[in-house]
């Protein structure tokens, strides 16, 4: 008979109550309704009729569990305030994120083995954000980053915790730890290190265009912050500042 796994640490049963509570009341249960007048029919508005439709309104949540699997010690390392990647015995690549196997062909996925990485790094390349899903909206404006750790040969990718127009690739940085942890990569976020000059030909300055396009993207994210939350631009700045 195949082996039961066992609970060895349990954060999770007041998520699992408070979702008992919320399935019992009635996921997908209908709540409320509008009565909305709009155009119905093909074509062309002009060519549309006004008809009245009901729209309902049921909350719906899920509540998801999965593992990790092997590379769980990498999770409950940030947890714990340790960064954790893997190298291969063989051909001494090294991971972070982490990889269980080695995926250098030479290799024929042979194991890695864990070991412990230095909280410093550099920016491989980065995103900036200006728009996100729901869970990152009162992030915005942000910098995503590909950070690549110290001694590893593969990229992290984390929040840099700085001016979108002031981010460059091959920027140095350092890893911090957030102060509330759960176990996932926003456990982690990146600062520049300090006394670091943008290079002349870093690509947000290069040419003149590119920072002009960037800067009136952010206003139009200021924009939708400040009506959507009501947060103004110099709370978002001050973040940058706050590390
Ligand atoms: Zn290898």
């Amino acid at each position: 008979m195949a082996k039961e796994p066992k609970i060895i640490e349990d954060k999770a049963t007041p998520i699992k109550r408070e979702w008992e509570e919320y399935a019992r009341k009635g996921n997908w249960t209908v709540k409320g309704y509008e009565m909305v007048r709009a155009l119905s029919g093909p074509g062309k508005a002009e060519e549309c009729k006004e008809e009245d439709f009901m729209v309902i309104y049921r909350p719906h949540g899920v509540l998801y569990h999965h593992s990790y699997g092997l590379v769980s010690k990498f999770f409950k390392g940030l947890i714990e305030k340790h960064l954790f990647g893997t190298k291969c015995p063989k051909c001494k690549t090294v991971y972070c994120p982490p990889r269980v196997h080695c995926w250098n062909p030479k290799c024929r996925v042979g194991e890695t083995e864990w070991m412990e990485l230095p909280l410093t790094g550099k920016v491989h390349t980065f995103s900036v954000m200006l728009f996100s899903a729901d869970a990152f909206l009162e992030m915005l404006p942000f910098v995503l980053g590909y950070v690549q750790i110290d001694g590893a040969h593969t990229a992290l990718p984390i929040q840099v915790m700085t001016a979108p127009t002031d981010v460059f690739i091959g920027q140095k940085v350092r890893i911090r730890f957030r102060g509330k942890r759960k176990g996932d990569l926003m456990d982690i976020y990146a600062v520049p290190a300090k006394g670091q000059t943008m290079p002349e030909n870093s690509c947000l300055h290069e040419y003149e265009r590119n920072l002009e396009d960037l800067n009136r993207d952010l206003e139009n994210t200021y924009a939708f912050l400040d009506k959507r939350f009501g947060i103004k631009k110099a709370q978002v700045e001050r973040r940058w500042k706050a590390k």
